[in-house]
Formats: structure tokens, C-alpha cells, sequence
């Protein structure tokens, strides 16, 4: 029977974080492959735990990847750790998984800590939609146009960063987004010196030019506020502001010229509160 290959999320600062699950995951698998493994026998130590490993990184996972999977076909189970969070969210587990994918291996995920969700969710910005940008590219020009890609883009954005590149990308962010855009700078999650600041890019420029970065970063940056089509746009605004003046309630006379105009009802209340605040 063919094995599995187990993508267990393991802390990302609090060792209290491993779930029951995980650890037992770790313990039922026949190996673990560990992205390093000093970091993550210090993890079996807490769990009180001895188990074969081998390594699975970025600089091995061409000939690693290859080889796991043929332990998976030979019947093995193991479990897939990186040194913190969950495998295959900006790591080299993405290429395991898809290797597995391909060939038909078993693949299952144990949920847990992963920094992107716990950034976003204490964020204080809007999840109901979000986009995943990972680590911006090292390169330039491909950084600058990942950036320009999400100039328009409504949804929340969440970064990974490494502190030496904190203050050129809250640059490049201010540059492309804006001083004036919200964002939520969280830095050292579930750690002794955990903090969130909930700021504009430009209160955190100056921020962090006041300061050395350091520690691990998730940036989350507002989406663009929705924006009218001009055409549509203008002509439900005026529709609006007509319907106000003849004596309907702000939300009333938005959702009507909406309605009629085909656009939502937050495009036109947003400009129009603007105005008569
Ligand atoms: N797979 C991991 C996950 O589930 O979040 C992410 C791995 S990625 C190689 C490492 C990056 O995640 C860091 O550079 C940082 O941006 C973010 N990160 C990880 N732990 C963090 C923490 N405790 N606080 C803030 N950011 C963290």
C-alpha cells in the first residue's frame, strides 16, 4: 500500500502552539523531512520525541523531492516540517506537494500556524478579501512589477518580509500605494516582543527610519477604496445627490441611484459621506 506525505504546521514563535493533532502526526509518521533539522529536533525534544529525518530545503528539493516520493511509493509516511508554519506556504513544500500531486502520491494537511493568517486576522483591515503576495522579488524590475500589478487592486494585501528589506519595500510600497494608505506592520507574532502597529505606510517609513528593523514581518496593506466607473460613476453620483436633495436619507438615495445605475451601493456613500462631512 502506498504511503502518505503529511504537511504538519508547526509554531511560528510558541512552542504551545503545536497542536494535539500535529504532534501526534509526528509521532505516527515513519519519517520526517525537516527543512532544517537543528530547528526542528529542538521541536521532537519538547514533544519528547526520537524519529528519523532527513532534509527537504531550497537548496536540495530538486534531488530531495524525487526521493521522499519514492519512499511514499514504497509504502513510508512522512511528515513534511519547515522551521515554522505551515509547509508549502512561501517554502519549497509547495514543489513536494505538487511533485506528489502529479504522481499520485497521498497528500494531507494538518491546519495550524501559519503567519500569514494570524497577521491578517489581527490586521484590523478587511478579510473578507485578500491576496497573498508571499516575498516580493529580490529583482528590481520584477518587484516593481509584482507592485504595479496590485495598483488598482481592492483587496487587502498581505507581505512576507526580511527585516534588512523592510525599509526599501515600505518605500516601494509608498511609491506605488501611496503615504496615506493603511496597513498593519506585525512583526514577531506569538514571540515574547510580539507587536502589531496599525498605521499609514508613511507613519511606518517614518517609523522605521527612526528604527533598526528587526525580526520577522508580515505587512498587510488596505486594498484600493472601490472606485466609480467615470461614465456610470458621475452619473449616479449626480442621481444621488439629486434623491438627497429631494429630502431621502444618505443610504436611501445611495441605494437607489445604485440600483438604477448598475454600480454598488458602497461607491457612491463613501464619496458621498466625503462630501457632506
Ligand atoms: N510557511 C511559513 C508560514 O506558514 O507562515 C512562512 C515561511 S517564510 C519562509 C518565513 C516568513 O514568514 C518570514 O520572513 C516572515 O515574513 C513570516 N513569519 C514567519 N513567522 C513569523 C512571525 N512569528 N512573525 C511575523 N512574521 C513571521
Amino acid at each position: 500500500m502506498a504511503g502518505k506525505l503529511y504537511l504538519v504546521p508547526t509554531p511560528i514563535g510558541n512552542l504551545g502552539d503545536i497542536s494535539r493533532r500535529a504532534a501526534e502526526t509526528l509521532a505516527a509518521a515513519d519519517f520526517i523531512a525537516a527543512e532544517d533539522t537543528r530547528v526542528t529536533v529542538k521541536l521532537l525534544n519538547h514533544l519528547e520525541l526520537k524519529k528519523p529525518m532527513v532534509t527537504y530545503h531550497r537548496h536540495n528539493c530538486g534531488t530531495a523531492g524525487p526521493a521522499i516520493l519514492r519512499r511514499l511509493e514504497a509504502g513510508e509516511t512522512c511528515a513534511l516540517v519547515t522551521d515554522a508554519g505551515t509547509p508549502a506556504i512561501s517554502d519549497p513544500g509547495e514543489d513536494l506537494v505538487a511533485l506528489c500531486a502529479a504522481q499520485g502520491a497521498e497528500v494531507e494537511a494538518i491546519p495550524g500556524p501559519c503567519a500569514l493568517t494570524v497577521a491578517l486576522s489581527v490586521s484590523g483591515l478587511p478579510t473578507g478579501r485578500f491576496t497573498f503576495e508571499g516575498f516580493l522579488p529580490l529583482n528590481k524590475k520584477n518587484r516593481r512589477a509584482q507592485l504595479d500589478s496590485l495598483r488598482a487592486e481592492e483587496r487587502t494585501m498581505i507581505f512576507y518580509e526580511a527585516p534588512h528589506k523592510l525599509r526599501s519595500t515600505l518605500e516601494d510600497l509608498a511609491d506605488v500605494f501611496g503615504p496615506d494608505r493603511p496597513m498593519a506592520v506585525c512583526r514577531e507574532l506569538t514571540k515574547l516582543h510580539e507587536e502589531v502597529l496599525r498605521l499609514t505606510i508613511g507613519e511606518a517609513q517614518a517609523r522605521y527610519a527612526a528604527q533598526e528593523p528587526r525580526g520577522e514581518f508580515v505587512l498587510v496593506v488596505a486594498g484600493r477604496p472601490p472606485q466609480l466607473e467615470e461614465a456610470d460613476g458621475q452619473g449616479a453620483l449626480a442621481r444621488a445627490e439629486q434623491l438627497r436633495r429631494e429630502g431621502l436619507s444618505l443610504k436611501d438615495a445611495a441605494a437607489r441611484a445604485a440600483e438604477e445605475f448598475g454600480v454598488t451601493k458602497r461607491t457612491l456613500y463613501n464619496p458621498m459621506l466625503d462630501q457632506e462631512s
